[in-house]
């Protein structure tokens, strides 16, 4: 039987979850060809159909797809977003845009679920992305200017977990060089990356080691390679093997680890993001917490005084157009009096001709 390795998720949500199951949503932000596809079906373990994208799309896009996982009797909804022709535009300034915008448009689908009068969000599927996974190109350098503006750009919306691509590319010793950079370059732009919660004391050990790892560098592969009597997935080499699942190989596995462990943790912060979102929009749409020192007050007071000022504007109107409609009917009653003001002028007119002529004896007009 194939595993998904959600044997690594913490017994409570296991017990939560495999009554209703429960989803998981990634997304993957990285240049065309650095290794996102690979590295899902590695953390998986499972091969996800993926079809290679070209390098010539005139803007960033995103592919959406979701796959049921069964472990046991755990359901597992994963959508997994990847990003296409990220940073294969010769204009990349607004590379992020199409990606900061879909991460609001899953904050507003759920928001809009939310408010409706029959809601049913026991049966929703939530879409809002718990984490992204931000690949970072293994040149050993800096960070590109594309990679800190999206980054810049995500990380008050959504747990950003940088990882280097292609890790098996860059020697040991640069590798940690490049680790201490990356970070160091992101700590001077004051982008927020998600840190593993050090707070809850059965999970601190490991958590603060693995920030200590952060970004991982990764490597995934579609292949399975014979080794000794076991198929493992790795990558072939004419110099040797590169094992997927081999800690002193790549992180990998630490990153699949992290994620099944701390799954609670970033769906909370995802919560989190999303409540600033709905705080924003809400407060856009005119609903403000207001009342004595400033105590939150009810939904309930808050659509009562939606429904009143509603009143008062529709009243405010309908009295406005009453208004335009009386001074446009005085408006013409006014010519029509004129007019006929003015018939009667030349009817008096007719008949005191009618008369002279008459008093000549000329003749009659009737
Ligand atoms: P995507 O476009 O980002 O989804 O990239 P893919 O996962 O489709 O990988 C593109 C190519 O890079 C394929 O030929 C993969 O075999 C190769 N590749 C993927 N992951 C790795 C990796 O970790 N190391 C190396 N050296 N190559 C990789």
């Amino acid at each position: 039987k194939r595993k998904h390795r959600m044997d690594l998720l913490p017994d409570q949500l296991v017990r939560k979850s495999i009554k209703h199951g429960f989803c998981f949503n990634i997304l993957c932000i990285g240049e065309t060809g650095i290794g996102k596809s690979a590295l899902m079906s590695s953390l998986f373990n499972t091969n996800f159909d993926n079809s290679p994208s070209t390098h010539f799309l005139s803007s960033v896009r995103l592919r959406t797809q979701t796959y049921e996982l069964q472990e046991s009797n755990v359901l597992l909804k994963l959508t997994i977003v990847k990003t296409l022709g990220f940073g294969d535009q010769v204009n990349k300034a607004d590379s992020y845009q199409p990606i900061v915008d879909y991460v609001d448009a899953q904050f507003e689908a759920y928001l809009e679920e939310e408010l409706k009068v029959i809601r049913s969000l026991f049966s929703y599927h939530d879409t809002r992305i718990h984490v992204c996974l931000y690949f970072i190109s293994p040149t050993g350098r800096s960070l590109k200017t594309i990679d800190l503006l999206t980054m810049r750009n995500l990380d008050s919306k959504v747990n950003i977990i940088p990882v280097i691509g292609k890790a098996d590319s860059i020697s040991k010793t640069e590798l940690q060089e490049f680790k201490k950079k990356i970070m160091s370059e992101l700590v001077s732009n004051g982008i927020r990356i998600y840190q593993f919660p050090t707070d809850d004391e059965t999970v601190s050990g490991i958590n603060t080691m693995t920030n200590g790892y952060l970004p991982f560098a990764v490597v995934g592969s579609m292949e399975k390679v014979k080794v000794g009597n076991k198929m493992v997935r790795a990558r072939q080499y004419p110099w040797g093997i590169v094992k997927v699942e081999n800690e002193s190989h790549c992180d990998t596995i630490k990153l699949r680890r992290m994620l099944c462990t701390n799954m609670e943790d970033l769906r909370e912060k995802t919560r989190a993001y999303y409540e600033s979102y709905r705080c924003c929009r809400l407060e856009k749409l005119g609903c403000r917490d207001i009342g004595p020192e400033n105590k939150s007050i009810s939904l309930q007071e808050v659509v009562e005084a939606k429904r009143l000022e509603f009143c008062l504007e529709k009243e405010e109107k309908e009295k406005k157009i009453k208004q335009q409609f009386m001074q446009k009917v005085n408006k013409k009653a006014a010519v029509l009096e004129e007019a006929e003001q003015q018939a009667n002028t030349h009817k008096q007119e007719i008949m005191s001709y009618e008369e002279q002529l008459r008093d000549l004896g000329l003749f009659s007009l009737k």
